[in-house]
């Protein structure tokens, strides 16, 4: 259940709520809006709706919401206002749309280094870019490691673009969170529940993206778990699903991107690289992303797609994001956006 507290409860009416959450086996998550504070009360085990009568005659209580969700702190009950968080300098959630480039792979220091120049020249506000990488295959190239850290730490140092990146195993967390700006959960690990609680553990933001089979619902249950462990600054990704559609790779669940807005708070990205698979569709989807209310975007760009070591055949080259860019920015304005200026 969430306990919304009036704009006007003292803290010591807020202290008493929590007192009481705790009195009764449950777990307290404060929420501090610039109005009003919100606190959630959730049960493990439990229904903490069962206690709703025990908050609402508390002093400062305005009303007791009960969430019958399986998610709760990503649902849309527990926070009226949008999250927004930064990734370095960057606002995520906000009415500005982020735009995250990079290749798939980090493949050396030049190559990223060459391509991070080129997406911030064409206006991205992020880099990405995989060290340890979740092949589908174990013959394909795995990723530089911890090289491939240093690298992204590197070109940050040169560009000023904060980094996200994957972290595929709970024991990389640590290691991982000391080069990165944002951590990356992949599709293929969206429902690997104690890295999503050793991420939660972090202080780092993270980018959970949806699982290649996964309902909405089910991203909500991940996001859960991320934030129950005490990680709020999570923003979710679309990046297409599996369907019995094989013109592309995956299947962009365009929908996905307005329920989750309703159903959640929290930022929603659209990766229109992965959920096409072909570079020629991706500036199209990128538009239709945007259109649809998505947050921004993270958009695979290499300098010579046809020698990438991964995903080549879905990379634009910089001249082309350049383009989505621009054509980006004309679909913003349209929706009552814009995109965030490049530092
Ligand atoms: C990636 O971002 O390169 C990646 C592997 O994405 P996903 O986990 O969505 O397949
Ligand atoms: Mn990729």
């Amino acid at each position: 259940m969430v306990i919304v507290m009036h704009a006007n409860a003292a803290p010591e009416d807020i202290q008493a709520v929590v007192a009481r959450i705790e009195e009764l086996g449950l777990k307290p998550h404060l929420s501090t809006g610039s109005e009003r504070t919100i606190i959630g009360a959730i049960g493990e085990g439990t229904v903490a709706s069962q206690y709703m009568q025990h908050f609402i005659v508390l002093p400062g209580v305005d009303r007791v919401i009960p969430i019958s969700r399986p998610y709760k702190l990503a649902s849309r009950e527990f926070s009226a206002c949008d999250t927004q968080f930064k990734v370095g300098d960057v606002t995520l959630g906000s009415n500005q749309i982020v735009l995250i480039a990079g290749p798939c792979s980090v493949e050396s220091r030049t190559q990223t280094l060459e391509v991070a120049h080129a997406i911030k020249e064409a206006g991205a506000n992020m880099l990405r870019g995989g060290a340890y990488k979740p092949r589908s295959s174990p013959y394909s190239f795995q990723g530089l490691g911890q090289a491939g850290l240093e690298i992204l730490a590197d070109v940050r140092a040169e560009t000023g673009l904060p980094i996200v990146t994957e972290v595929m195993a709970p024991e990389m967390v640590p290691l991982v969170a000391s080069f990165a700006d944002m951590l990356q959960i992949g599709a293929r690990n969206m429902q690997n529940y104690p890295l999503l609680n050793a991420v939660g553990e972090s202080q780092r933001p993270v980018l959970l993206k949806r699982g290649l089979s996964a309902t909405i619902e089910e991203l909500l249950m991940a996001a859960e778990y991320v934030l129950s462990h005490g990680n709020r600054q999570v923003a979710l990704c679309e990046r297409g699903i599996r369907t019995f559609e094989t013109a592309t790779r995956n299947t962009t669940d365009i929908n996905a991107i307005p329920v989750l807005k309703a159903q959640s708070h929290l930022p929603i990205f659209l990766d229109p690289s992965h959920s096409t698979g072909n570079w020629q569709y991706v500036g199209a989807v990128a538009r239709a992303g945007i259109a649809a209310g998505a947050d921004g975007l993270i958009v695979e760009v290499h300098m010579h797609p046809e020698r990438a070591l991964s995903d080549g055949g879905q990379s634009l080259k910089p001249e082309r994001f350049a383009e989505m860019v621009r054509q980006v920015r004309l679909i913003a304005e349209a929706v009552g956006r814009e995109l965030t200026p490049v530092s």
